[in-house]
């Protein structure tokens, strides 16, 4: 007799292990199967491992700015198999924790490749060994994998994904080629030329950041070309090969001229595809180009079938996985959503941070609003002065109508941390006027938020 389970989830990343706790907790019979490290990408080969690496590079920048503070150092030196481990502690803490949240709610878990055989039956495979279980409803959480553009020489040695490179036995590449100048690819070239590497990028589109708002992704450029990094735009690489003096060279067009750029490591960060290979058996499930359809209540052609995360259409981002599995396991349970998925934050964790919800000028103005901007520059801001912090500034993007917030772009320190308040302020209709209506404390980053408001109305405080 199979084991039978009210919901079984696929996949241990935010998506399914967040929805796996909530139906426990709503009192469901949960499984989960997971075929390779509980924490899916997030935790073992994204948010959580990058974003480690970049604390450890802030550290590195810090003490080369401390001399200015007053403080001197000597001997600052880079131990890089030591900031692996760190980054591996970090991932195995976290790990034990997500395993022991699942284990205190109840939730059984199953190590194992799983296949969906049946509209109710799954086939869990391990090693030799398999086993069939019963489900009312299923929940497919299996996320995505880098994708491997088709590119001559891509599979050559230390020509790597975002995978190997935040692998234990990656190396520290002299000079690292980045080929995709995304989020991904942003935050790695940040991390490594801080860790000393010359870092080179080229990105197809006319600018790095290419989906985000024109003056954040110009002023990460500028400060990544400040920090000499080079970046190659409207450029496409055409070969890859061995040669030169790192060892690789790579082949690009760039304004219709062949060029070639030399490099010890390149990575591909060139967009991630949706994990869907071998997952059905005889199952008919529509799908949307790649990734799986779902309806808004994240149901499948299938009823009983849902399915969550970077495995559907979407931004990819750890949170927005989490809340798509809540509200997924919600409806199963027949419950209205908690969550609204509408306001959803990106964030990009350069230095200064990039933070960004809802939308900017120009999408708004597309949309047919009248727009109202406020705008504050960070140089204004104590706290940003006394912490040495960087350029930057906070956007505010209001309805002239209705006077509501319709989008934040930040940038600046701990954008990240602080763009939560301007997206429950978006998810509640607020006003500038509500958002300019509180204290703030002081000296922090946030102020510069009241301050924004303000000058929706040409009242900010400390602005000429
Ligand atoms: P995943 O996290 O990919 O988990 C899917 C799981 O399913 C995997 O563990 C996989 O092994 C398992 N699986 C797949 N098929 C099967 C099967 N047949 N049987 C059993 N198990 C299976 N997002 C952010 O919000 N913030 C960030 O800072 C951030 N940084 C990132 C940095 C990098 C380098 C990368 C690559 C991604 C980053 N992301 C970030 C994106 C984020 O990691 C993903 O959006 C998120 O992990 C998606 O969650 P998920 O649950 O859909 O899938």
């Amino acid at each position: 007799m199979n084991e039978s389970y009210d919901l079984l989830v696929i996949g241990s990343g935010p998506g399914g292990y967040v929805a796996a706790i909530k139906a426990a907790k709503l009192g469901k019979k949960t499984a989960i199967i997971e075929k390779g490290e509980i924490g899916g990408t997030c935790l073992n080969r994204g948010c959580i491992p990058t974003k480690t690496l970049i604390h450890s590079s802030h550290f590195l920048s810090m003490a080369k700015s401390m001399k200015e503070a007053g403080i001197t150092f000597t001997g600052l030196d880079i131990d890089y198999e030591r900031l692996k481990e760190r980054k591996e502690e970090v991932v195995l803490k976290i790990r034990k924790g997500v395993l022991g949240l699942l284990k205190a709610n109840g939730v059984k878990i199953y190590q194992g490749e799983a296949k969906i055989i049946q509209r109710h039956l799954v086939r869990v495979k391990c090693g030799e060994d398999e086993e069939n279980l019963q489900a009312d409803n299923i929940l497919i959480a299996t996320g995505s994998q880098p994708v491997r553009p088709n590119i001559e020489g891509v599979n050559l040695k230390n020509v790597v994904t975002s995978d190997e490179l935040l692998s234990g036995n990656s190396k520290l590449y002299k000079k690292l080629l980045i080929i995709g100048g995304g989020v991904i690819g942003v935050e790695m070239a940040s991390i490594y030329k801080e860790l000393g590497s010359e870092v080179e990028i080229i990105e197809a589109m006319d600018r790095i950041l290419y989906g985000m708002d024109k003056e954040i992704s110009q002023s990460i450029a500028m400060g990544l070309k400040k920090k000499k990094v080079s970046i190659h735009t409207g450029s496409k690489v055409v070969k890859i090969s061995e040669g030169g003096s790192y060892g690789l060279v790579c082949e690009y067009i760039e304004k219709e001229q062949k060029k070639t750029c030399e490099a010890e490591g390149i990575l591909l960060s060139v967009g991630r595809g949706p994990n869907i290979e071998g997952l059905f058996e005889d199952i008919d499930i529509e799908m949307d180009g790649p990734y799986i359809k779902v309806n808004e209540n994240f149901e499948t052609s299938l009823p009983n079938i849902y399915a969550v995360g970077d495995v559907i259409r979407g931004k990819q981002l750890a949170h927005l996985a989490s809340a798509q599995g809540i509200v997924a396991v919600e409806r199963i349970c027949g419950l209205e959503p908690s969550i609204d998925l509408k306001v959803i934050p990106s964030c990009i964790y350069t230095v200064p941070e990039v933070a960004t919800v809802g939308m900017d000028e120009g999408e708004a103005k597309a949309r047919g609003f009248k727009v109202e901007t406020g705008k504050y520059p960070m140089l204004g801001n104590s706290k940003t002065l006394l912490s040495m912090g960087e350029r930057g500034f906070i956007k505010l993007v209001c309805d002239a109508d209705s006077k509501r917030l319709l989008g934040a772009q930040l940038l600046c320190d701990r954008a990240t941390d602080i763009i939560g308040e301007l997206a429950l302020a978006i998810s509640n209709k607020l006003t500038y006027k509500d958002i300019a209506s509180i204290i703030r404390p002081h000296p922090t980053y946030e102020e510069a938020i009241t301050e924004a408001a303000h000058d929706i109305d040409g009242m900010a405080i400390h602005l000429i």
